[in-house]
């Protein structure tokens, strides 16, 4: 990766997208969009480039230990995602009586909808990436395996809560596609988004330091969201803001000395540093605290992901 210095004074402008270019990197600006209101790529890709690279390339090419590897993470991811679905459930049981329904796009390998349809809920899945959804459909969910836009979307039931995790800073239009989202979601539904929190304080931090800012990766990631632009992002469409959570800080393993850039084994050390602590707090019962330890970090704009939960207009 070739990252060259930040030159705040340099704009770009492109007819649609204006505002000062931050990083460069790949061959693509990062620019601060001041049209858009969060930090993106250019140039963006075609739809029929994103299409190719997410229906076949993306889990053979970019992520090929990621089924295996989300095997061995299966304990600890389930903590994330009941988090999320008991959130959903107290927020939607004043309205709903019967089962709860959810719509995950982008839903990979299918883990998240998997926990959801333990927990009972109805679930649907969509996901462009071939072997993502076949293994989706060996677990036994019911998954479109198609790009979600706005040929596919219609075709899609309405539900309670729609998903989105890691799938916002992949797209060329991430407004376009929360507009299809809302679509797919009852009026006073859910949506909730989990993207990167990137150009995040502790990031700043290691960068300040020496270390190349490793979260740049474009094309794979075109958007590069914190807590404040994504939250801006939803109201924009419309949402209102509910919840904002996050999970374990990862830069804090830089900021102690393990330099984890570009280093597999050093990155897996700490992957399994951060899981033993989340799995340590669950088995003393004490999970309300993890919970609550990560709802700070997430209002003080730090943690590793961003996510947020919002709720559609009521009928
Ligand atoms: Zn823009």
């Amino acid at each position: 990766m070739t990252v060259l210095p930040q030159r705040a004074a340099q704009r770009t402008e492109d007819g649609t997208h204006r505002g000062a270019v931050i990083d460069r990197v790949n061959g693509y600006s990062i620019v601060a969009c001041e049209t858009c209101g969060f930090r993106h790529a250019l140039p963006l890709p075609t739809p029929q480039e994103q299409s190719e690279a997410y229906t076949q390339a993306y889990y053979r090419d970019q992520k090929p230990t990621y089924v295996s590897r989300a095997r061995e993470d299966a304990e600890w991811s389930r903590l994330g995602w009941d988090d999320r679905l008991s959130l959903f459930e107290d927020l939607l049981k004043k309205t709903n009586a019967q089962a709860l329904s959810v719509l995950d796009i982008g839903c990979g390998p299918g883990w998240f909808l998997k926990a959801a349809a333990d927990r009972g809920w109805k679930t649907q899945g969509i996901e462009p990436s071939q072997q993502a959804a076949e293994h989706a459909s060996q677990l036994g969910l019911s998954v479109v395996n198609a790009m979600f836009d706005a040929s596919t979307a219609p075709k899609l039931a309405r539900n309670d809560v729609v998903h989105l995790n890691n799938m916002l800073e992949h797209v060329a239009d991430p407004i376009g596609l929360l507009r299809l989202a809302i679509g797919r979601t009852w009026p006073g539904g859910l949506i909730c988004v989990g993207v990167p929190n990137d150009y995040n304080a502790f990031q700043a931090a290691a960068r300040a330091s020496g270390t190349q800012p490793w979260w740049l990766v474009p094309p794979h990631h075109l958007n590069y969201f914190d807590f404040a632009s994504l939250e801006s992002l939803l109201k924009r469409v419309g949402l209102e803001i509910v919840e904002t959570l996050t999970s374990f800080p990862m830069e804090l393993f830089l900021l102690m000395g393990d330099n984890y850039v570009g280093n597999d084994a050093v990155g897996r050390e700490c992957h399994a540093r951060r899981k033993h602590f989340d799995l340590a707090l669950e088995k003393a019962g004490l999970g309300d605290v993890r919970r609550k330890l990560y709802g700070a970090l997430a209002k003080a704009g730090i943690g590793r992901e961003a996510i947020i939960v919002a709720r559609t207009a009521g009928a």
